[in-house]
């Protein structure tokens, strides 16, 4: 059992916003990190190191590089109690201060070397392949096929879509915006079908839609939308708490449920904006600020900050290295002068700046346990 110290914040997923909130507190708290994979990653920049090796090694960042005084648990949390998270290698971990931040459901290896082959084997399968299929037509889908044929224009490309428009997001001048982009890259898109992936695996080479097309392709990605990571939480006290969606229910201050020492950050809360890493962050500061007045002893509750939801999304899909679509409040822009305004390297400076690390990464290693 690790003991609570009196001002132990536990953080439950090392995501976007569970790594910025313990890279930004560890050094006004004792600070626990409970993440299943040693590592973080930028999502947002996942795509591209599918096609370009030279993205790869600086989006897969250790939590080694940049918690130089936190604790960090290497587990899935498994359940949890009013003072206590239960850890899937069965050590159990004492709280004063919760904060879930479990995101969505994702399968990642536990070592960054396991997920750094995984990008070069997505790459060898993309550069072997003279066909591709993606299921799924929303920003991943649409931005990991105009990563493949920005490259490598003479591939053949197909997405195929469930519902009647890409990009259900955005709005429907973007939807249309992007489909008639990826036709002029002679993507072959495909509406309102669905692919049956029961018993394929990553070698099948013949795929058969809800309308009965054939697609042939020497690969495929699935980049439909992934449930969020609450299943743990279904038979804790904090199940009344969870919406049909699984998300947990927050206030102004992001807490759960009413519960002075529990808080909930990033996509798994209900906070009635879109589900974006840059809002993940935006509520990881709120709650890392209210955290640091918390630890110091006792603090009103009209001294915390409170988190306003961000109404409208400002998505920006990228698409390849030059082009992107946005959405602007009056019109919506696809092409090279929106994709002058994302750079070029998606932000992953940015975001490595914000986490403390250089171009090269530095830092100690924390007690892993
Ligand atoms: C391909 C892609 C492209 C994107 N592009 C953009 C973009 O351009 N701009 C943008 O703003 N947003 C983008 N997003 C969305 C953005 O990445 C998410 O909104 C953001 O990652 C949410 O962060 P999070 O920390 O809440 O959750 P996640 O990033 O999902 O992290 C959750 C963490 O919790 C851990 N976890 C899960 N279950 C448990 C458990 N039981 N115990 C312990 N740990 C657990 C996981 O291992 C993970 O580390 C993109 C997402 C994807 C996938």
């Amino acid at each position: 059992m690790l003991r609570s110290t009196g001002d132990r914040v536990v953080i439950v997923g090392g995501g976007i916003a569970g790594a910025l909130l313990a890279k930004t507190l560890q050094n006004h708290a004792d600070v626990v990190l409970i993440d299943p994979k040693e590592y973080f990653e930028i999502p947002w920049a996942n795509l591209r190191a599918k096609v370009d090796p030279a993205a790869v090694e600086r989006t897969v960042i250790p939590h080694a590089d940049y918690l130089t005084h936190a604790k960090v648990v290497t587990a899935f949390a498994v359940g949890i109690d009013d003072s206590v998270v239960l850890t899937s290698i069965g050590r159990a971990v004492a709280y004063d201060f919760l904060v879930v931040a479990t995101g969505r459901t994702c399968n990642r290896p536990q070592k960054q070397s396991e997920r750094l082959e995984m990008f070069h084997r997505d790459r060898e399968r993309i550069d072997a392949a003279e066909s591709v299929l993606i299921v799924g037509g929303g920003p991943i889908g649409v931005e990991l096929a105009a990563e493949i044929v920005m490259k490598s224009p003479e591939k053949r490309v197909t997405l195929v879509h469930g519902g009647p428009r890409l990009l259900k997001v955005m709005g429907a001048r973007a939807s249309a915006k992007a489909l008639e982009w990826l036709r002029s890259k002679h993507v072959t898109v495909l509406l309102d079908q669905t692919v049956d992936l029961a018993g394929t695996t990553p070698d099948t080479r013949e795929f058969t839609t809800s309308a009965s097309e054939t697609v042939t392709a020497d690969c495929h990605f699935v980049c439909t939308g992934r449930p969020v990571a609450s299943g743990w939480l279904r038979e804790s006290f904090l199940r009344d708490h969870l919406d049909e969606e699984g998300h947990l229910k927050v206030d102004d201050h992001l807490r759960v449920g009413g519960l002075k020492n529990v808080f909930a950050v990033g996509d798994i809360t209900d906070v009635p904006e879109a589900k974006q890493g840059h809002l993940a962050q935006r509520q990881a500061m709120v709650v890392s600020r209210n955290l640091r007045l918390l630890v110091k002893g006792a603090c009103r509750d009209e001294k915390l900050h409170r988190y306003k939801p961000c109404p409208r999304a400002n998505i920006t899909v990228t698409l390849g290295r030059r082009d992107a679509l946005a959405e602007l409040p009056f019109m919506t822009l696809i092409g090279h002068i929106p994709g002058a305004v994302k750079p070029r390297d998606l932000f992953i400076t940015r975001t490595r700046r914000m986490m403390g690390l250089k171009s090269k990464p530095y830092g100690t290693m924390p007690r892993v346990m």
